[in-house]
């Protein structure tokens, strides 16, 4: 019964170096295990260009997110981010890009806050000019986040590994943003208390892949989008709901951020 579950992983990192020469594994893995749709996300240009080759193979499977994420801003080489508008814009235009991400700002990176502010801002500018979803990672920042997004003219937003403050979560929500929760889910206080708060038509699930979650039944791992079932299973407890209701409801929810059909 179970393993007839149609599972999404809306957050994974296929194109991380990390994973070089896994990903037929990690492919398998997503195959045997229900999964209906990976979005890669990138970390700059050459990830992104490696994540279209991913989907180029795997269409069927692998959607893609293309952008700068907050902790690459500081090693850019010169050229990198015009380049990389000039490839998500292009590829776009081919039907390749799914979202705008991994963009976003990070607390622990204050040194580069500036520099992350302005990639930040032709990314949103980006994801506001093609119509795309924005991915959005925000340690430490998503209260300011989601009080500077409003002055952007984006589609959707997605704040992904969303885990405090919940006032933030409320004005999100009241944005009509999406957030994705991974395998913290299954052991974190903090994130059943997210998953809790947030209506489960706002919720994705996400792996975040290749980082490593150091708790069980998890540790020791190399992280698969196959640990998405665990994450459905702590939401369907958290909310008191079936597995299959809650398995559902995330790929509708998938079909309806990104607008695309699935199955
Ligand atoms: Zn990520």
């Amino acid at each position: 019964m179970v393993s007839n579950l149609k599972l999404v992983d809306a957050h994974i990192h296929l194109s991380d170096p990390q994973y070089t020469g896994h990903t037929d594994m990690l492919i398998d893995d997503a195959k045997n295990s229900g999964l209906v749709a990976l979005v890669s996300n990138a970390m700059d240009y050459a990830t992104s260009v490696e994540a279209l080759k991913l989907r180029e193979k795997n269409p069927e499977l692998i959607h893609v997110a293309l952008g700068i994420h907050p902790w690459n801003v500081n090693i850019l080489k010169e050229g990198e981010l015009e380049e990389t508008i000039s490839l998500i814009t292009e590829q776009h235009q081919l039907g390749n890009v799914l979202a705008i991400g991994e963009i976003g700002l990070d607390c622990k990176y204050e040194s580069i806050w500036e520099h992350q502010l302005m990639v930040f801002d032709r990314m949103l500018r980006l994801a506001e000019k093609l119509g795309l979803p924005a991915i959005i990672h925000s340690r430490g920042t998503t209260e300011f986040i989601v009080d500077m997004l409003p002055s952007y003219n984006l589609k959707r937003v997605l704040l992904h590994w969303f885990s405090h403050p919940m006032t933030a979560l409320y004005k999100a929500m009241e944005h009509g943003y999406y957030i994705t929760e991974g395998p913290p889910t299954v052991y974190s206080t903090g994130i059943r208390e997210v998953v809790t708060n947030a209506p489960l038509t706002n919720l994705l699930t996400e792996t975040d892949g290749p980082v490593l979650f150091r708790k069980a039944p998890f540790n020791g791992q190399m992280t698969r989008p196959s640990f998405v079932r665990e994450v459905v299973h702590a939401i369907a407890d958290v909310k008191g709901l079936s597995v299959e209701t809650v398995a559902d409801q995330i790929v509708r929810n998938f079909e309806v951020f990104f607008n695309v059909k699935l199955i």
